[in-house]
């Protein structure tokens, strides 16, 4: 591969952000912020563990892995500002279908005002696409896992489950007729929708806990859980489901929509009286957000996310359906 052509094909013409003194081109690149605080992430997707090409066109492994980033500089209550990518290629790759990555990851890129700044392209044996990204906060408003209090109300954003109806669908181990459901389900997993608009909104909030929901919300809430040693009350019953989930799989609904994971919606916990600012904020970046239980101080057998389902209290694990069944 013609390494200098190949940079340039992926170079951005333009910048969006004014923060960036030097994009690609040096031997590292340079930003200045003005008075935030930086945060920064990285996410590594490889081929045969997180993604397939036989679910995944090089598109969508390049717009996921980018989404997949945006998704935690949400969680941190950050504005997506740059990204860096490296690339191990293996040889039947074409440059192509490396294009193609880069296609994915511009896209995304444009819709939340993102600047490429840098990268690495190695072969390997198999591919590897590896994201980082930087994200601005005003200075010590980063959101943390860490700080949710008893009394707080738990919510999420969006609806829960959809990311892995999608994933069976593509692999064959489920089908629907319904064309459309079919399409949105598998959108919602190989094109996550990432939340820092609705995480922006809500910058006024003196205080807010953000997890994204990356591995299933029985993970993320008991990731809450052991930060802010509190005790989670989940109601399943008001757990958001979109229509064509609990239709078309209605016996897997509860535990895709627990464990699932990939749905890169937001969980979060307010004090009560912020509740109408996060509603409003929904509004605003046209999202639903749903109340989905509330917080405690943790009993005296130690810090714990608790499902309340048909009457009944049962201990929610990381991995949640095990309980469930
Ligand atoms: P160096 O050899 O000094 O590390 P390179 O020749 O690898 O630099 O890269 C030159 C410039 O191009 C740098 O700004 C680098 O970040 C950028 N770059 C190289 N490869 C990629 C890539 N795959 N994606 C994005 N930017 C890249
Ligand atoms: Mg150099």
């Amino acid at each position: 591969m013609q390494e200098f052509s190949f940079i340039d094909s992926i170079k951005q013409s333009t910048y969006r952000q004014s923060s960036l003194v030097k994009g690609v081109g040096d031997d590292a690149a340079v930003f200045r912020p003005v008075y935030q605080d930086v945060v920064t992430a990285v996410d590594t997707m490889v081929e045969g563990v997180h993604f397939s090409k036989a679910t995944m066109r090089p598109y969508h492994v390049g717009y996921r892995a980018l989404a997949v980033n945006i998704s935690d500089l949400a969680a941190m209550g950050s504005e997506p500002v740059f990204y860096m990518v490296s690339i191990v290629a293996p040889d039947d790759w074409t440059e192509a279908e490396l294009a193609e990555i880069y296609s994915g990851l511009h896209d995304i890129a444009a819709s939340y005002r993102m600047d490429l700044i840098g990268g690495d392209t190695v072969s390997g044996s198999e591919l590897v696409v590896s994201v980082t990204v930087m994200g601005y906060v005003p200075k010590d408003k980063a959101r943390y896992r860490s700080t949710a209090q008893p009394g707080d109300i738990v919510f999420v954003t969006g609806t829960l489950g959809d990311a892995q109806a999608g994933f069976e669908l593509l692999s064959g181990r489920k089908q629907v007729e319904d064309k459309e459901a079919s399409a949105y389900f598998i959108k919602r997993h190989r094109q996550p929708s990432p939340r820092p608009e609705f995480a922006l909104a809500l910058q006024s909030l003196s205080r807010l806990t953000l997890n994204d929901i990356s591995d299933g919300l029985a993970s993320e809430a008991n990731e809450i859980v052991e930060s802010s040693q509190v005790a989670l009350h989940i109601d399943y019953d008001k757990l958001p489901h979109h229509h064509w989930l609990a239709s078309y799989f209605p016996d897997e609904t509860a535990e895709w929509s627990l464990t699932g994971g990939e749905d890169f919606e937001l969980v979060g916990c307010v004090r009560g009286q912020d509740w109408p600012h996060v509603l409003q904020a929904g509004e605003e970046s046209g999202l639903s957000v749903t109340a989905i239980g509330h917080v405690e101080a943790a009993a005296s057998d130690g810090p714990r996310a608790y499902l309340h389902e048909q009457g009944k209290q049962k201990v929610l694990a990381k991995s949640g359906y095990t309980h469930l069944k």
